[in-house]
């Protein structure tokens, strides 16, 4: 294959792709603090992907879209979700919008 571009061309791809490596190994370090920053809180739990999920009495486990980027990552991380008396709380903290608890009540209606 001739590469046909001129140089001007090339060095612009290049800065391009630059960029982009820099915005993406920005992107992994954000995650990474997010993730250590809810750890040290404990709010999210690292298990293998073929771990049994055992959740305690009123405790269920939820794999977290936005902290398991890559699909084939062998250990992934879980949020917490509780019930106390009939009140579900999830440990990602987005009270208001928790797709989890959603997610987890609508599970409860079907299987009911
Ligand atoms: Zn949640």
């Amino acid at each position: 294959m001739t590469d046909n571009r001129t140089l001007s061309q090339v060095e612009k791809a290049v800065s391009a792709m630059r960029k982009k490596v820099a915005a993406a190994v920005k992107r992994h370090g954000k995650l990474q603090e997010r993730i250590s920053a809810l750890q040290a809180e404990g709010r999210v739990v690292r298990l293998h992907k073929d771990a049994e999920i055992v959740a305690g009495d009123g405790c269920t486990y939820v794999k977290s879209d936005s902290l398991n980027t890559d699909p084939d990552s062998e250990w992934n991380w879980y949020y917490l979700l509780t019930e106390v008396c009939g009140l579900h709380s999830c440990s990602c903290e987005a009270w208001k919008a928790c797709k989890h608890i959603a997610w987890l009540i609508t599970d409860e209606l079907i299987a009911a």
